[in-house]
């Protein structure tokens, strides 16, 4: 269960080198499976290539280091909040919850909140996919529940419940856990990618 659950957040130091990163300039990022999940690596681009690795990225990306700031200011409240929410979501770690840590990252990254970094699908057929925190860095590793389109509209319901505090996690968890679970079919999954 804790490979679908998973926030790593971005290094300040090379992960080879051990030198600072540079504020604005580019880094290779990447994300190593282990036993217990993920082991996350920033580095120099020029320390990837040089660096000896045995082992195989579970995934990798190209991006940009930027140095933590004192004080953000606050884009709006609600988006805040909803990254605060997903952070809390996965900390959770409720499997009842999946399907609304999900619709959560989606929206999140159609605000661009959230990048969408790479996306796996694993030997037993379920799909990660890789978000990254445009301003933070902090890596997410959010199980893809394919959900059907029509479930899709109430998920969005109880984020917004969630966001606007008219439902706690609770009443949302226990909804999850008595809506009836229904086989997928392919040509109805939802396609967060396609835009
Ligand atoms: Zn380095």
């Amino acid at each position: 269960m804790s490979q679908e659950w998973n926030i790593r957040s971005r290094g300040h130091i090379c992960s080879f080198c051990e030198k600072p990163l540079v504020d604005k300039a580019p880094l290779v990022s990447a994300l190593k499976e282990t036993t217990g999940g993920y082991e996350r690596f920033d580095c120099h681009p020029e320390c990837w290539k040089t660096a000896e690795k045995d082992w195989v990225p579970f995934s990798q990306w190209d991006g940009v280091y930027f140095a933590p700031k004192k004080e953000e200011k606050k884009e709006t409240l609600k988006k805040e909040d909803a990254g605060e929410l997903l952070r809390k979501l996965m900390t959770l770690d409720d499997p009842a919850m999946k399907n609304v840590v999900y619709v959560l990252a989606v929206m999140l990254e159609r605000s661009k909140i959230l990048v969408e970094r790479d996306a796996k699908e694993l030997e037993d057929g379920t799909i990660r996919r890789v978000y990254e925190d445009r301003k933070q860095g902090d890596t997410f590793v959010i199980l893809d529940p394919r959900l059907r389109l029509e479930n899709l509209g109430e998920v969005q319901q109880q984020v917004v419940a969630l966001l606007s505090g008219t439902k706690t996690l609770g009443e949302v968890a226990q909804e999850e856990e008595s809506a009836p679970t229904e086989e997928a079919a392919p040509n109805e999954e939802t396609q967060p990618q396609a835009e």
